[in-house]
């Protein structure tokens, strides 16, 4: 198992609902080490640019306005196979509908649209997700 590094954002309405420490909880129960974190609230520029890979479809305004809506926790997250491990297992199906029992979206999300967390998609994700919002942040990337 390799160690490594991945993204996860508690999105704007898990932070609303007052879910970011548990979800927090979460993530140290499962084994995952906090390597940095930054509370911000996204403007559109920002969550466009990260989002990039949808723009055009028709969710994109709406998830834009999601996303900068409210605060949001970005989490870097580093471990033994953290990120397929969080992606596959931990998270759950973007829809919570779809969501195994136990997966953070089946336990704390409201919909598809506002589905209280976001994780990167492969290992490549990952490194430009980190580098997108921690790049020239102390020395983690
Ligand atoms: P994320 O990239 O946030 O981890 P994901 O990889 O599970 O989620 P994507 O297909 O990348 O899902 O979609 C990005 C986000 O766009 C989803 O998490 C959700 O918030 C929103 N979204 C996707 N599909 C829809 C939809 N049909 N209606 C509303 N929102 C959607
Ligand atoms: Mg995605």
């Amino acid at each position: 198992m390799a160690i490594d590094r991945t993204l996860c954002i508690v999105k704007p309405d898990a932070v609303a609902a007052g879910n970011t420490g548990n979800i927090l909880a979460f993530l140290e129960g499962k084994g995952a080490r906090f390597r940095a974190m930054k509370l911000v609230q996204l403007n559109r520029a920002q969550a466009e640019g990260f989002y990039a890979e949808h723009k055009g479809r028709g969710f994109f305004g709406e998830l834009i306005e999601f996303m900068t809506s409210g605060p949001c926790l970005l989490v870097m997250l580093e471990g033994d196979n953290v990120q397929h491990d969080y992606r596959n297992v931990w998270m759950g199906q973007t829809d919570p509908a779809q969501a195994a029992e136990g997966t953070l979206r089946k336990r704390f999300a409201e919909s598809k649209g506002k589905n209280a967390v976001h994780g990167s998609d492969s290992p490549e994700a990952a490194a430009r997700e980190l580098a997108y919002f921690f790049s020239g942040c102390f020395d983690v990337v």
